[in-house]
Formats: C-alpha cells, structure tokens, sequence
C-alpha cells in the first residue's frame, strides 16, 4: 500500500460543501481509504485576486494507486465536480493536487510530485501540517520548517 497527500481547493458556488462533498469522494475511491482529513482553511485567493475566497484542505489515503492512477482519479472526480479549467491559479469548483506519493519523486510532463509549489504555499502547508505534522517533503526537508516562512500568507483555520 502506498501513503498518499492530497490537496482541495473550492472557490464557486458553496466552497465548504464541496470539499466536504469531495472527502467523501477520495473515500470512495477504489482499493483506498482515507486516513486523515483536515479542517477547513479560508484563503484570499493568489495571483488573480479579484474571486472569491477558497476554502482549502488536504487529506491523508493509503491506497493501492500508484501515483498515475491516482492523479487520473483525482482529475475524474474534478470533472465529476463540475470543473472547467479556466487557467491556473483561476476560480473553479474543486482543485484536487497530488502533494506526496510514499517518497517518489516524479517529473513528468502531466505530473510532478511533490507537488512543485506545495512549499510556498500557506493554504498547503497548513492543512498538511495539521493533519501530518512530522512529514518530510522528498527533496525539500520538512513541512514544519517551510511553515514560517508563508506565515504573512492570509490563510484563516475555521
Ligand atoms: P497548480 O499546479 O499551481 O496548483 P492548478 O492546480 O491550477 O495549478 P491545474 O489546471 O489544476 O493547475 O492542472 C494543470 C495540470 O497539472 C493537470 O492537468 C496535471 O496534469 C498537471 N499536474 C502536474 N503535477 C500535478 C500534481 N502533482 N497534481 C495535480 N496535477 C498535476
Ligand atoms: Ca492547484
Ligand atoms: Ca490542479
């Protein structure tokens, strides 16, 4: 079995229901099972600023996907959400990243894990650290230590 992080985001329509609605999703998804949930974070959206806020989250599956199968998992549930991609960082109904895949490390063109900027990112690094608060970033040393430095990142624990 593998140990596997993965990342919510929401910011249309009823952002807390859908990603409350999507943990329910990553629970059905075969040969897996959910470990941890987080609690949910409101964040002021990066980048492009004028959208509603997201509301993030991360969860902890132990699964029998390998990392492809996964990822092809999480962007079937997406669509299943109702995504429309509208570019990055833009608004949508759910985001679902793969942060963490065991240890691997893979750089590929439709998947890069550890997920590239989850160490930068507050709305990440909070919810994983809640809900795994030893793990280590293959690559990039620990959560605990990226933490400081994305503090002046508006993100809010409800
Ligand atoms: P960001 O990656 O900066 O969070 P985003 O989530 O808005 O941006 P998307 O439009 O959702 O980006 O995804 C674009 C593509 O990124 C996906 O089609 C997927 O193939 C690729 N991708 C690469 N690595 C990952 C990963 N670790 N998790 C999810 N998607 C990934
Ligand atoms: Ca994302
Ligand atoms: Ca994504």
């Amino acid at each position: 079995m593998n140990t596997a992080y993965v990342a919510l985001g929401a910011n249309i329509g009823d952002p807390a229901a859908t990603v409350l609605a999507a943990f329910a999703a990553l629970a059905d998804l075969p040969q897996s099972r959910v470990l941890r949930t987080s609690s949910l974070y409101r964040t002021v959206p990066l980048g492009l600023r004028n959208q509603p806020d997201f509301i993030n989250a991360a969860a902890a599956l132990e699964t029998a996907l390998g990392a492809d199968a996964l990822l092809d998992a999480l962007l079937a549930i997406e669509t299943r959400f109702g995504r429309h991609r509208r570019g990055r960082n833009g608004p949508r109904t759910l985001d679902l990243d793969l942060l963490l895949h065991n240890d691997s490390q893979i750089d590929q063109p439709r998947l890069t894990v550890p997920h590239p900027r989850l160490h930068l990112r507050a709305f990440v690094l909070c919810p994983l650290a809640e809900i795994a608060p030893d793990l280590t970033i293959p690559g990039r040393g620990s959560v605990a230590a990226w933490l400081p430095a994305v503090a002046n990142q508006g993100v809010v624990r409800l």
